[in-house]
């Protein structure tokens, strides 16, 4: 898979992207990022790429022939339309199940808008969805860019070590996931539930699910309510004596 990234600050997406699990999957040829600077399409000799807003009111609109240029630059038309997502608190709002649909392109691009926003004319013309990742504003799409391609390029084959790390991952089933522990088996004098040193994975399964139904009717009952237990999860329940 290939992900552009259009933005005012390319080495702010480069720095974190390179980093970590992403940055290894990069060097392994995994997935390809690209940061595409906005500023080098300002045709213009002060590298200027905003304006003030049409009709007045406060701060600094990103113009449209810079963006369009840059797209431009990356998808000359003839082959499939690239998938370009518009980084906005307007947008619907981002979540596993979309991280998951995203995976399944080859090619993806990401706009980053600054300042106070970018002209709608742009948007119209080649931006085929919004996305937010939260109801609330940043100074920049970048980060919200970072987030995306982050849950994007996390569940693409052979970037985790194992694909069954995200299987069980909070969001990916509906649910959240159980408590983790690792070393030392008692650290301030709290104990790691015995089950999990007992080395019977039938035992552990079935305490990791039942955790997992508890971590999320306590944490997220919006979410639970949405859920409905499988009949083997019932039987589970019943079986500990949970109330249901
Ligand atoms: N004036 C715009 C509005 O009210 O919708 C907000 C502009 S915001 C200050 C600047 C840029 O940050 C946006 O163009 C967008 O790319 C990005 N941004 C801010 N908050 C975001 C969010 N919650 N999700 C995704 N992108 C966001």
């Amino acid at each position: 898979m290939r992900i552009d990234i259009l933005t005012l600050f390319p080495e702010m997406c480069e720095a974190v992207l390179n980093e970590s699990i992403i940055g290894r999957a990069q060097k392994a040829g995994k997935v390809e990022i690209v940061c595409t600077d906005i500023r080098d399409f300002s045709g213009n000799k002060h590298n200027k790429v905003d304006d003030m807003p049409y009709g007045g009111g406060m701060g600094m609109i990103m113009a449209a022939s810079p963006i369009y240029d840059c797209y431009k630059s990356l998808y000359g038309g003839g082959e499939p339309k690239p998938h370009l997502i518009y980084m906005s608190p307007q947008g619907e709002t981002f979540n596993q199940k979309k991280a998951e649909q995203l995976s399944k392109l080859d090619r993806l691009v990401l706009l980053c808008g600054h300042y106070e926003g970018v002209d709608q004319r742009v948007i119209d013309e080649i931006v085929d969805e919004e996305i937010s990742i939260g109801d609330f504003v940043l100074t920049g799409g970048e980060l919200p860019a970072l987030a995306v391609a982050d849950a994007v390029c996390r569940m693409l084959p052979g970037v985790l070590s194992d694909d069954i790390c995200f299987e069980e991952e909070s969001h990916f089933s509906g649910l959240l996931e159980y408590p983790q522990y690792t070393r030392p088996a008692v650290w301030h004098e709290k104990a790691v539930p015995e089950v999990l040193l007992s080395g019977n994975h039938k035992e552990i399964d079935n305490w990791r699910q039942i955790m997992s139904i508890i971590n999320t009717r306590e944490k997220r009952p919006d979410m639970f309510g949405k859920y409905s237990l499988s009949e083997k999860e019932i039987k589970l329940l019943k079986k500990y004596n949970i109330p249901i």
